[in-house]
This record gives C-alpha cells, structure tokens and sequence, in this order.
C-alpha cells in the first residue's frame, strides 16, 4: 500500500487513515475507478466547527482524487427541520471555500424509492407493523448480553403488514401508535439488528414534500440508502455510526449488487473546550436569548465564526493541524484561536485605535495644524501599502499606557519620560492636569520636532512606542470583546449539571467611546480585517452603521487567558 502520494507540487504529502482507504479503492479499481462523497447535514440547526472537519474530510479528499463530493440535506425529521437552515448551510459551506455544482440532493427526494422497498421488504416478510408503545419496544431490546424479546406482532402476515403500513401512512393512526420494524434477529449482539425501527409516523408537515407522507423513514433505514441512489462510493462519517454499519450494509445490500455498494469509513469528532457542539443545546441558547443568535460572535457556528472575525483558511488550517483519527478527543480552542492569529497576522491591516482613551496635548505643536504620517498596512504583506492618519496637536491614548508612579520597568508615558508615538514624534511628559477626584483628564507634553521619520533624529531611542489617534479626527465607536462562552473546560462532560449554568457571564464586554482613527471608519464594512495595534484582532460588525460603529474583537494578540489560567 502506499504511505504518500504525490502531490500536484511534487512535494510529498501523507495521507490520513480515510485517504488511504479510498485511495486503495481507487488503485484497486473498485467503483470503476469512480469516486464520490457526500456530506449530509440535517437541517435541524446551523452548521458548526464540528461539521466545518466533516466538511472538509468529505469535499477535500473528493477534491484530492479527484471525485466529487455531494450535498445531501438528510431531511427525514421534519418536527425539527426548516428552510432557514438549509440556507445557512449552504451559506457556511461556500464560505468554508467548498462547492458541490449541482450536485445539491435531499434524501426527502427519495421517499418514494424508501417507501417502495419498505413495501417491498414487507412483501418478502422483512419487515412488520408493530403497535407497541416506543417503550415497550424499548424495554424488549434485551442488553448486550442478554437477547431481547420478540415482539407478539412479529408473525403477522404480510398481507395484513402491507394493509396496516398504508393506512399508516395515509394518517389513519396517531402519531406513536404504530411503527414499521425490520424483522431481523431479536438476539443478535449488534443491538441495532434487533428487529430496527424503520418508519415512524410523523404529522407534522415537510419543509419539502408538505403533506405528502405521514410516514417517515429512520436515519437507518434513509442513509445507506440515499448513498446508494446517489452513487456514494465512500460514506464518510464520525464515529458513533461505526455500530450502525453492519446495518448500513444490511439495507444498502436489499438493493445493490456486487458492482457496487457505498463504503462507510469512520473518524472521530470534533469536540472543543470551553463550549458545546450538540445542536440541541446550542438550539436552546438561541431560542432561551442567552446567546444573540446562531451568529453569535461567542457561538462555535461557522456562522458566528464568521461574524466574529475568524478566516475560512484559519478554521481549515486548524482541522488540518487537529487531523483525523479513529480516537475520541477534546481539542483546545487555543489551538483554533492560534490558527486565526497566524492567518490574520498576514492579512490584517494595521490600523489604530484606543479603547480606553486619556486626551494628550502637545504644546509646543502650532495650534489648528494637521500633519498626514503614513502608516504600513501590514508589515507582514508585501505590497500592501500604506495609508495616511493625521497628526495634530491633541491627540488620545490608552489610559494604561500612562502611570504617574510607574514601577521600574514601566516602558511607556510617566512624568518626564520620553516615548515614541507610533509613525510619528517622540513626546516627553511635562505635567497632568486632574478634575476634583483626582483623576487624570489631560496629559501635557512637549515633542521633539526632529523626531518623525526622515528628520535628523529620527534614530534617537526611546523605550516605548504607544499608539495613538488624533482627537479632532478620530471617530466613535463601539467595541465588543468576547470570551469563552463557558467557564468549564468541557461542559458536555459535567452531566450532573444544567449545561447553563456553566455559562461564562463575562462572555461579552461592550465598550464604548472608544477612538478609532478616520481610515478606520471610512473602511468599515462587515468582512474587513483589522489589527488595532498593540490591541488585537477586529471586525466591523453586522451592527455597524456609518452612524454607529460597531467592532468584534476577533481575537486578542495574545493568549493571555491561558497564562492567566496557570497563575490562579
Ligand atoms: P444531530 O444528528 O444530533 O442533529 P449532528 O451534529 O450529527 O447532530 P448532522 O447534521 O447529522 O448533525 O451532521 C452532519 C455531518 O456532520 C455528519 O456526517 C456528522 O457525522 C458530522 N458531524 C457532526 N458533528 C461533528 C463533529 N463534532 N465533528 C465532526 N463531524 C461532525
Ligand atoms: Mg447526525
């Protein structure tokens, strides 16, 4: 077997454990040499970090070997299901850079194909109309080692099967009242060949198919299935369906012959601290308020992630970084939180901005004079410019970064210290001025006109380098800065606890007044990355107005979280 491809740069690259399989698919010639892969949300919820490692499994080792790669909307629940989360998933993918053509499928499409081989099953004697309660069904399972019992409708005829299935399914009964089950083995050790449910009735209307059925099919009973209308060739999924395999092979072998059959292939999921990647819980933070939406910035959805700031490149580099493996694992979000850094790091635009401002006035700089200093949009980028950012007599800048007693190595503003001014002057303070409580509403200082870039003294040292921005240009805004959504590592793990209470309540500061320089403003729209130097990582919001602006704060420069963690 091969150990590496290669690759179109002639760099070898390792496969991982499902490349590899489908790779000696390919070699064997199995599937006539075809490859095609499907990713299947359900539509009951937005997409999440979770399904971005799904996503990027089944469209990139689609894309690797050249196959395609499906997307099926398995739409067989529609208590739960809506059209607002088709859309989003579609939005999501796209945005992760992934693209199925036309290749968009719902196993809603085939009910009428499901439907037919329950008919025909139930013709042949597989399958059987059961009228027991859920529970009583349930507690006839049996256990891994103790068989289960047969139910007392097993032996029905299937004449009388057949006559019960379509009233069933023209809403004769209730909801509950019956259901279609397999009829396989009551002892066998899979659990899940113990005589499977494979239709339940459901009243609820579809988002697709309206009034249609009353009878839907079970993720079992749809999911091989489905892979098999499509010409699947390689079913990727995560591991909890590794028990339900030989039941995938079971229903998909009612239908196919030798040439072809979809294979099933398993991974482990993904799972990250200080959050939850169950939809239903996620479902309940946005429907209880306690989160602003499935976009939430502090959500682990793609789309909050993308409101947030993060980049599609961040999120794929982290899921290759992660990789796949065949074992359960908590992975740390200081790792994503890495990958975004170091994504934005290339592509952020230094700007400036202060968020906690303290006025400064220079004063031995003219009155009512403007100077344009040009600042570097990225160092890290070549070719990406400057832009200009006025200079003027008053200015503001953090409130931290002046201390009237400072301690030794206090490197920035203190009485009759010297600092530079980021792209512009050194500035040395000569006195503060206090309103009646004693707080600093003014700081003074004088600066050295030879200082700025290209003059004589430009090279003079100083310590500290501070930004800035000038007090008549700067523009208003908001900013938001957000935390961990939850205060426990991981709080699936806390069973005995109301995942709720668990939640992080300094997850979102809002500050506002803060002072952003004017080149900030006039580029504020949704989408554009910014580095508020010495700051962080921001984003306009979808809040953001030209009246009201409003920014996310992606991500700090640096962890200092996790530091915080290891003292306290
Ligand atoms: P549920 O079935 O409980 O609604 P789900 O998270 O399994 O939730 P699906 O819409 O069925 O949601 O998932 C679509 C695909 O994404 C499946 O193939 C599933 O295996 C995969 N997936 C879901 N969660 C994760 C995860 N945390 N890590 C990796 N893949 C995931
Ligand atoms: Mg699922």
């Amino acid at each position: 077997m091969a150990e590496n491809i290669e690759a179109e740069n002639g760099k070898k690259e390792t496969m991982n454990f499902v490349e590899q399989a489908v790779f000696d698919d390919l070699q064997a010639g199995k599937n006539g040499g075809r490859l095609n892969t499907r990713f299947p949300p359900e539509p009951n919820g937005y997409l999440h970090i979770g399904h971005a490692k799904a996503i990027c499994m089944d469209f990139g080792v689609a894309e690797r070997f050249g196959g395609t790669c499906n997307l099926r909307f398995d739409d067989t629940n529609p208590v739960k299901e809506d059209v607002e989360y088709v859309d989003s998933i579609r939005e999501d993918i796209h945005w992760l850079g992934f693209d199925w053509g036309e290749r968009e499928y719902y196993a809603s499409d085939y009910f009428p194909r499901l439907f037919e081989l329950a008919v025909r099953l139930i013709k042949e004697g597989k399958a059987y109309v059961d009228d027991q309660t859920s529970e009583q069904i349930a507690e006839q399972k049996g256990t891994p080692t103790q068989p289960g019992t047969e139910s007392p409708f097993r032996n029905r005829t299937p004449e009388e099967n057949l006559d019960l299935f379509m009233r069933m399914n023209a809403g004769e009964f209730d909801e509950g009242a019956r259901v279609l089950r397999a009829k396989i083995d009551m002892a066998s050790p899979n659990m899940h060949f113990r005589d499977p449910i494979m239709y339940r009735i459901i009243k609820t209307p579809h988002h697709r198919t309206g009034t249609t059925w009353k009878v839907y099919p079970m993720y079992d009973f749809a999911h091989g299935q489905s892979d098999y209308f499509e010409g699947v060739t390689h079913s990727i999924c995560t591991l909890e369906f590794e028990v339900h395999r030989p039941l995938y092979e079971y229903f998909v072998k009612e239908l196919a012959d030798e040439s072809y059959c979809p294979r099933q292939i398993e991974f482990n999921r993904l799972n990250l601290t200080y959050t939850v990647m169950s939809k239903r819980k996620l479902l309940q933070l946005v429907k209880e308020g306690l989160v602003a939406g499935w976009d939430d910035p502090r959500m682990p959805t793609i789309s909050g992630m993308r409101r947030r700031g993060y980049t599609p490149e961040s999120i794929r580099n982290f899921i290759n970084t992660i990789g796949y493996t065949k074992y359960e694992a908590l992975n740390s979000v200081s790792l994503l939180e890495h990958a975004v850094r170091e994504d934005l790091n290339k592509k952020a635009t230094r700007v400036m901005a202060v968020l906690n401002p303290v006025k400064l006035v220079i004063t031995n700089y003219p009155e009512g004079k403007t100077e344009m200093v040009e600042m570097d949009n990225n160092p890290e980028e070549e070719g990406a410019g400057t832009h200009s950012m006025p200079f003027c007599r008053e200015i503001f800048i953090e409130r931290e970064d002046f201390m009237e007693n400072p301690p030794k190595k206090f490197f920035r503003l203190a009485p009759g210290s010297e600092v530079r001014l980021k792209g512009a002057y050194i500035i040395k303070c000569e006195d503060v001025v206090k309103d009646a409580d004693g707080n600093i509403t003014e700081i003074r200082c004088t600066y050295d006109p030879e200082s700025r870039s290209g003059m004589p003294g430009a090279a003079r040292k100083v310590k500290g380098t501070l930004h800035w921005v000038s007090a008549e240009h700067a523009v208003d805004a908001t900013v938001r800065l957000y935390d961990r959504l939850f205060n426990v590592e991981n709080p699936a793990a806390e069973t005995e606890r109301d995942f709720r209470e668990m939640l992080n309540p300094e997850s979102l500061k809002v500050v506002e007044g803060v002072k952003v320089e004017p080149y900030v403003a006039e580029h504020a729209v949704p989408g554009t990355k910014f580095q508020f130097q010495r700051v962080g990582y921001f984003t306009p919001d979808y809040d953001t107005t030209p009246e009201k602006l409003v920014f996310n704060r992606t991500i700090a420069l640096k962890d200092s979280w996790e530091k915080e963690q290891k003292k306290n």
